[in-house]
């Protein structure tokens, strides 16, 4: 035809290509898993599907209201009537989006008054804001040691630590979770010289256990270490002002720690991530973070949500007190029925049961929820040491008559599971 004999036409017949190997062979053996626990009868832990949102502790799940235990909503800001006027407001006068990056165009008034809300908060000199807390820890860590410096890590740190080390080239050092003396030797190894930074959580957010944080810092410091404490989980209420661990146990920023890392999308309500410093250097960032810069800005509304939430936050003594007091509740009834706990006293907001095996979790689980309850299934490898987590995480929220019908439907299912007699 006339088309085949053009000097540009296509082939009619394709060349022979050599035999693609699939990309996704490598999945196998994880879709064969999932296939198989599927299989048993049970529903897909990690497709749930919010179909109503009441308030902080409750939604619609496949037509039944449901007590939410597994959301990360600690304060219960997301249905704060002065966070929502707020988000509506910049909706209205900013529009949906930005269009761009904080570098360029995406820099707008709310951009500014969350990064100050911040430095009010902290009481910090620089609060740098980015898309997510996952961006905030990429970001910071890839761009802050380099080339011969060293990352000092926790082994179980979140994985938005470990893919900030990833990105970067520093050298990275592991040292066993919560484990000072660990940490002392490892430290001691190193080139004396060299640039050196410790990367911390003050809750760590499997089994919600918190770190020993002044011991921590005193070795880092013996060791000539910049220090990181990544505080996603603490924000809002440990401590006076609701900074996070470091605050609690009397550390400060500057003096013992010189970045907090934190994200919106826990304790603030909505989402996004940040850094604070008191660092005389720290805006040099927002010129070198390739997480901050190649990527567009939060929308208005949610930059507004964030900054009028974090506000609040400061004062928020009632609800920090509750939140303690729902953890003290559950905490306490979950270990008389015989529950193997996370953690032996409450010492954060999150409260992890252990269980033996994928199977006896995904049918307790499946049990809470048809009875009317939502918790996290965690899976290794999120978890530590391989283990099977259904993941409590309460909210301010939460009234104790909630609490006790949590703490009933635990004990029903259980039971009927055969995991407590
Ligand atoms: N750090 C820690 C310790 C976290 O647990 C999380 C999220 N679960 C993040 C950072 C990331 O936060 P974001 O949801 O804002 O990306």
């Amino acid at each position: 035809t006339e088309a085949a004999t053009a000097p540009h036409a296509l082939p009619v017949e394709p060349a022979t290509a050599p035999p693609a190997r699939d990309l996704f062979s490598k999945f196998d053996p994880l879709i064969a898993e999932r296939e198989a626990l599927l299989a048993t009868g049970v529903r897909d832990p990690f497709a749930i599907v919010m179909e109503r949102v009441k308030s902080p502790t409750e939604a619609v799940i496949r037509g039944k209201d449901t007590i939410l235990l597994g959301t990360y909503n600690y304060m219960g800001m997301t249905f704060d009537p002065d966070v929502i006027a707020a988000g509506k407001a910049a909706l209205d006068q900013f529009g949906s989006g930005t269009n761009g990056s904080r570098m360029l165009n995406g820099t707008f008034r709310d951009h500014v008054d969350a990064e100050e809300a911040l430095k009010e908060f902290y009481g910090a000199d620089h609060a740098m804001v980015f898309s997510t807390g996952y961006q905030a820890n990429l970001g910071i860590l890839s761009t802050i040691a380099t080339k011969g410096e060293y990352i000092i890590l926790d082994a179980d740190s979140h994985a938005s630590i470990y893919d900030g080390c990833a990105l970067g080239n520093a050298e990275i050092v592991r040292f066993r979770h919560n484990s000072v003396e660990d940490l002392d030797k490892r430290l001691g190894r190193l080139p004396a010289e060299a640039g050196k930074l410790v990367v911390l959580e003050g809750v760590y957010s499997m089994l919600g256990d918190i770190a020993p944080l002044r011991q921590m810092v005193e070795v880092a410091r013996k060791h000539g270490a910049m220090v990181l404490v990544d505080e996603a989980h603490s924000m809002g209420f440990f401590g006076e002002h609701g900074r996070g661990v470091y605050e609690e146990v009397g550390l400060e920023l500057g003096t013992d720690v010189d970045f907090v890392i934190g994200t919106f999308s826990k304790s603030v309500g909505t989402v996004g991530g940040f850094c604070v410093s008191n660092h005389p250097k720290f805006e040099v960032m927002r010129l070198s973070c390739r997480p901050y810069i190649f990527t567009a800005s939060l929308p208005p509304s949610v930059v507004a949500t964030a900054a009028t939430s974090i506000r609040k936050l400061m004062t928020a003594d009632k609800k920090r007190a509750q939140l303690w007091d729902n953890a003290r509740t559950l905490h306490r009834g979950l270990t008389d029925m015989g529950f193997k706990l996370g953690t032996a006293q409450p010492d954060s907001a999150i409260i992890a049961i252990i269980l033996d095996d994928q199977q006896q979790a995904v049918v307790m689980w499946q049990a809470l929820l048809e009875g009317g309850l939502y918790v996290n299934m965690a899976r290794p490898p999120a978890t530590p040491a391989g283990t099977f987590l259904l993941r409590c995480s309460l909210c301010a929220e939460h009234t104790p008559e909630q609490i006790e019908r949590v703490l009933a439907m635990f004990g029903a299912a259980g039971r009927a599971v055969g995991v407590i007699s």
